[in-house]
């Protein structure tokens, strides 16, 4: 899976255009993610419903528990996912963010052993969790996702990272607590963030240069001292002579080297 043309590319992909849209991204924007779940019955009742002019409401993506993905807007044009919204200084998120809508029943109702959606449909005891809302106090039930459907999501996230510097990852429940209860529970959401955002931090770290380099002295006696000049004062007794040290600096002449202590040394006298 791959983005081109601010459009997902890959297999069980496909592109169904939506009116409900408006202009293209500032520069230097999106840089958040808002994560939502449908409250619908499939991921193609949901798509028809967000690209029909009369719902006035898209999303950039839909995750479907098929398999399947539906893109709806490009990448580079702002959906309309968000609504009154906000978070952290900003209102209105459609301007800031990438709406990633997955296909889930939502809330559900439970009378005896079945859960009931708001359209009717009665889910299994295996497709339901019971939760308590990160905005409420008492344990309601939710709908299952998928476990692909979080994988995906992620793979996705981490795309949209890599290509536009999404900085943050938000559900809307946290940019509309009042409104809105989506994606709820059932979704892992601090974990998924806290693991996208330490592995991107990762791949940095590996991508910066290490210079680490080894050495050994030369001289009979290498005195060793706190700072790169002879009037600083020594560090510890002198080295001797085949003392394996690491070479952490340069510095005219100079080189700081780390044996049980870290100090430094003439350049000249490691080799
Ligand atoms: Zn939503």
């Amino acid at each position: 899976m791959k983005i081109e043309n601010h459009l997902l590319a890959g297999e069980k992909i496909d592109f169904k255009k939506s009116p409900n849209k408006s202009g293209k991204f500032k520069s230097g924007l999106p840089d958040t993610i808002v994560i939502h779940y449908t409250a619908g019955s499939s991921r193609e009742s949901s798509v028809n419903t967000l690209t029909s002019p009369g719902s006035k409401a898209s999303a950039h993506i839909v995750i479907g528990r098929d398999g399947k993905i539906t893109q709806l807007v490009p990448f580079d044009t702002i959906a309309w996912h968000a609504g009154n919204s906000s978070y952290k200084g900003r209102v209105g998120l459609n301007n800031y963010s990438i709406g990633i809508e997955i296909d889930n029943a939502g809330i559900l109702k439970k009378s005896g052993n079945s859960y009931t959606a708001w359209f009717g449909r009665v889910y299994n005891e295996a497709d339901v969790m019971e939760g308590i809302h990160r905005n409420r106090n008492t344990p309601n039930y939710w709908h299952r996702f998928t476990e692909w459907q979080i994988e995906i999501c992620k793979e996705i996230c981490q795309l949209l990272i890599d290509k536009y510097g999404i900085k943050t990852i938000v559900g809307h429940e946290e940019i509309s607590p009042i409104r809105k209860i989506d994606p709820g529970p059932a979704f892992p959401l601090d974990k998924f963030r806290e693991q996208i955002f330490e592995s991107a931090r990762d791949t940095d770290s590996e991508e910066e240069p290490v210079h680490k380099t080894t050495g050994e002295v030369a001289a009979t006696s290498l005195n060793i001292r706190v700072a790169p000049d002879t009037e600083a004062e020594k560090a510890a007794q002198p080295l001797p002579k085949g003392t394996k040290v690491e070479i952490l600096e340069e510095s005219d002449g100079w080189v700081k080297v780390r044996t049980q202590i870290d100090g430094w040394v003439f350049a000249k006298h490691i080799k």
